[in-house]
């Protein structure tokens, strides 16, 4: 059989009749630019051919000898299913007529093929038909590569945004949360405990002399003594305590239900590991200490600000830095909201 030149534009059409006269009218019929045909005399010619080559539409009588139309519509589409059929039959043969439209024939033709105008429209909108059907499935798998695509670069997406989130939020040298962290933990926490009542303590934290540390071991020596004394307060808190660095050499750490009084044992043993782990620089074995200023509330107090709390364990630092330097110090008594409303001062400071 020889093999038609190939046109993307062209529909390809494979005429299957038994009858060289029927393939040679329709090969005529169908003769203008827009076609690509091919023909064949038995079904097994066909499907050898098929097996070879991608066509649109398969023209084909019913009654041939060996392989039948409909056996070789069963196996064509089987190959490609996308290809349309349509089938010949005898003049008004209904039985055979539903049968080819119930195994999926795209229409069909009855013999005498005289009216070509019915020929023509049939073959051209078979035709039709299969290459949208092979059109929408490119569109499908184009789609769902576009798909998987755009699904990699949602999850590369929300991979970046957890790292921007972790970096929004850690300090660089400490890896420890950093101060627009702290200000929210703290925010927070305030909140919670103000609808599940529980006692609640903050402390402040600054290395004792660090300006002398750091002109006398260098900047980098301060900053791996800040790197040490970091995993001093990791290793000393608890998996719920926050701990960040608040600023320079300054630490604060959040201890949720923790009581006031709790909080004096933790900040007391904190500056105890401070005081009693060395840091080592180059061969020197140098010692830092830090004071500790503390404030917290019971599990009753209602209404302490995140503002209040900060500014009470500011006041016990400043007053451990005032006794001397590397000691503990506590604030339970909390500025008012509004100078004004001694009420709140009193409910606020327990009085
Ligand atoms: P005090 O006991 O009163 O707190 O004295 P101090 O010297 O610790 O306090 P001061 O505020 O005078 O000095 C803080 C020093 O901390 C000065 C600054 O260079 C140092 N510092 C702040 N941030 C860093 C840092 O990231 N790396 C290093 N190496 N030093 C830092
Ligand atoms: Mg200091
Ligand atoms: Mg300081």
């Amino acid at each position: 059989m020889a093999k038609p030149e190939i046109n993307a534009n062209q529909t390809r059409l494979l005429f299957v009749d038994d009858e060289p006269a029927i393939v040679n009218m329709l090969s005529v019929l169908l003769s203008d630019g827009d076609y690509q045909i091919a023909i064949a005399l038995s079904g097994e010619e066909a499907l050898e051919y098929l097996q070879e080559n991608t066509v649109d539409v398969l023209v084909t009588d019913v009654y041939m000898d060996g392989m039948n139309g409909f056996e070789l519509m069963k196996a064509a589409c089987e190959l490609d299913r996308h290809l349309q059929v349509i089938i010949i039959t005898g003049h008004d043969c209904y039985d055979m007529i539903s049968q080819a439209l119930r195994h999926g024939a795209y229409d069909y033709l009855s013999k005498p093929l005289d009216d070509h105008e019915i020929i023509l429209n049939s073959i051209h909108r078979a035709g039709s038909a299969a290459r949208l059907e092979r059109d929408n499935t490119g569109l499908l798998e184009q789609l769902s590569a576009s798909h998987a695509m755009l699904a990699n670069a949602n999850n590369r997406l929300r991979e970046l945004n957890d790292d921007l989130m972790v970096q929004a939020t850690t300090d660089g040298l400490t890896g420890l949360y950093n101060r627009r962290h702290l200000d929210n933990a703290l925010e927070q926490e305030v909140n919670r405990r103000n609808r599940y009542p529980d006692p609640l303590s903050v402390v402040m934290l600054d290395i004792d002399r660090f300006k002398s540390f750091n002109d006398h071991y260098g900047h980098e020596g301060g900053d791996a003594a800040l790197q040490l004394l970091s995993s001093v307060l990791s290793a000393s808190s608890r998996n719920i305590d926050v701990i960040g660095r608040f600023g320079g050499e300054e630490f604060m750490i959040i201890l949720p239900k923790c009581t006031p009084e709790n909080s004096i044992k933790f900040a007391e043993r904190l500056r105890r590991a401070i005081e009693t782990t060395p840091v080592k620089i180059g061969d020197n074995m140098a010692r830092l200490t830090a004071s500790i200023g503390i404030t917290g509330v019971e599990k009753d107090d209602r209404g302490v600000t995140a503002q209040q709390l900060m500014s009470a364990a500011d006041k016990a630092l400043y007053v451990a830095k005032a006794d001397g330097r590397n000691r503990v110090r506590q604030c339970l008594e909390f500025d008012s909201v509004d100078s004004n409303d001694s009420e709140a001062n009193d409910r606020l400071t327990g009085t």
